[in-house]
């Protein structure tokens, strides 16, 4: 019997990878690799093995789920050592959580491997501590698109915690994230940091405010992959950030 291994392959940056990663990509039978990871890290694949893209870009639709989910049971029961390389952490909003459980129900070992998840990265790139015993005494990773309507985040709990925020997949809903914050007290000229694309040629970081946010992300084209950082934590970066400093079309 083989075993599925879910490896995380950090944001963008391929130095960034784990020295477990690597041994386990140079002995590995297939790979299947999702969209967020950087070509390079592929360098490192046992050349025999059979790598198979899995993700959305590249003009294909993403591959289902539950096809990939079979595809790396089947693999594993012919004794394949099966390697899935996702982006980031893969506990870390990357669904690992959910495909252990699906391959342990159906009797497959599977492994997993840390990535650096992009919320960390990202904010380091850009020398904003997480954490700072002057700002925040803790931080939260959510995500800004919750499964559906009723899975939300709660955002004044999140605001009452005073902790930084590191939102996934929130630049879609930044106007109601925006709004949802500052409805929740959070003060408008809060800083906060959009970093896109991590790691990768596309980098960018952006300083602006909770009230400005949603008009930043448009004014500076931002698009996805993309977190946005909240918290004074932010000016510890200032400098590194890019400032959204247009200045401002008053329409009256
Ligand atoms: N497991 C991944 C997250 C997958 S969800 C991790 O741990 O990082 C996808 C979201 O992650 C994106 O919508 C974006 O919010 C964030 N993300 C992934 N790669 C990123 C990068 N290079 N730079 C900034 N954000 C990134």
């Amino acid at each position: 019997m083989g075993k599925v291994i879910l490896i995380g392959a950090g944001p963008g940056d391929p130095d960034l990878l784990t020295i477990k990663a690597v041994k386990i990509l140079r002995r590995a039978d297939v790979v299947l690799v999702d969209d967020l990871v950087h070509p390079d890290i592929l360098d490192h694949i046992n050349p025999t093995a059979r790598v198979i893209p899995v993700g959305k870009r590249g003009g294909c639709k993403s591959t289902p789920q539950a096809f990939i989910e079979r595809l790396m049971a089947e693999e594993a029961r012919l004794g394949k050592t099966v390697v899935r390389l996702k982006g980031g952490d893969p506990f870390v909003f990357g669904r690992g959580g959910e495909e252990r459980e699906h391959l342990l129900a159906q009797g497959i070992s599977v492994e997993v491997v840390n990535g650096i998840t992009s919320g960390m990265a990202a904010t380091t790139l850009y020398g904003i501590p997480l954490t700072h015993r002057d700002h925040s005494q803790g931080v939260i990773f959510v995500t800004g698109h919750g499964k559906d309507d009723a899975t939300q985040p709660d955002w004044p709990a999140l605001v009452a915690s005073r902790m930084t925020l590191v939102i996934y997949m929130g630049m879609r809903r930044s106007n109601e994230i925006a709004q949802a914050l500052q409805a929740a007290g959070m003060r408008s000229d809060m800083p906060v940091a959009i970093i896109q694309a991590a790691g990768t040629a596309s980098q960018r970081g952006v300083r602006s405010t909770v009230a400005d946010l949603p008009s930043t992300i448009a004014r500076k084209g931002l698009g996805s992959p993309a977190i946005i950082v909240i918290g004074t934590v932010v000016d510890c970066g200032a400098a590194l950030l890019e400032q959204d400093d247009a200045p401002r079309v008053d329409v009256r």
